[in-house]
């Protein structure tokens, strides 16, 4: 499988900033990985001019940090996915742990935001992961499971051969603490496993799995070399065109 190489900018950037680092990404095109899948997640209030400046770009494929589940309406200050769609966004965020947190989404939010995306031939990233209490418990394996039943096992399993998964533990977003290599694999692993069970075999090893929280070039090529890590999804080290870069060139 491919690798999904993932870059969530999260509400950082000016306008300025933003377009800047957007060139140097684009400029960098060189030393990224021509196998991966380069994916770009700006502030939504960006997408319009980002789909501009990429449309002669085949590379660098354009994301959102989130959506809302229906198409139009009296919903004031929020986004569609046909929105997104018509502004040549591919990818979109889903239930990262920070809109689960800030902004409440639940579990019926969430499935209703995949299904929505998924309707509009774009691909949910839907994130899963633990807090750092979570973990010291040790049920952190079945809390994990739990998100992904919740919401994914709804899903047909022609649905969710289209979707990819990105297990973000709490703990290491943001923290410079990334999981070991070990540790994020034996979640992916036990991720695939409980894809196998519900699904079969087939979706099992077509949904990518991939990691995030504090992936750097340094650790990169430990986590993205483990048999179940598809990829990542990279905060901070992708707001430096050369960081993101080196990060792709590792898988
Ligand atoms: P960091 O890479 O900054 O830890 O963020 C990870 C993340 O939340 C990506 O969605």
């Amino acid at each position: 499988m491919k690798k999904y190489i993932i870059g969530n900018w999260k509400m950082n950037l000016d306008y300025a900033e933003a377009k800047s680092l957007l060139q140097e990404v684009a400029k960098a095109q060189d030393s990224f990985d021509k196998t991966a899948e380069i994916v770009v997640c700006p502030p939504l209030v960006y997408i319009s001019v980002f789909h501009e400046l990429l449309k002669n770009n085949e590379w660098i494929k354009l994301g959102a940090q989130n959506v809302y589940c229906e198409n139009n309406g009296a919903f004031t200050g929020e986004v569609s996915p046909t929105q997104l769609k018509s502004m040549g966004v591919s990818y979109v965020i889903i239930g990262h742990s920070e809109r689960r947190q800030y902004f409440g989404e639940d579990n019926k939010m969430l499935l209703a935001k995949v299904k929505a995306v998924l309707k509009q031939g774009m691909t949910p990233i839907f994130c899963c992961g633990e807090h750092l209490q979570v973990r010291k418990s040790n049920v952190f394996k079945e809390f994990v499971m739990k998100q992904i039943e919740d919401v994914l096992f709804e899903l047909s399993a022609d649905e969710m051969q289209k979707v990819i998964i990105a297990y973000e533990p709490i703990w290491a977003i943001g923290t410079g603490q990334t999981a070991t290599a070990a540790q994020a694999q034996e979640i992916h692993a036990l991720i695939r496993l409980r894809l196998e069970k519900q699904f079969g075999a087939k979706v099992s090893t077509q949904v990518p799995i991939i990691y995030g929280g504090s992936m750097k070039p340094d650790n990169a090529g430990e986590l993205l070399g483990q048999k179940d890590i598809d990829g990542g999804l990279i905060g901070g080290a992708s707001l430096d065109a050369e960081s993101f870069a080196a990060i792709s060139k590792v898988s």
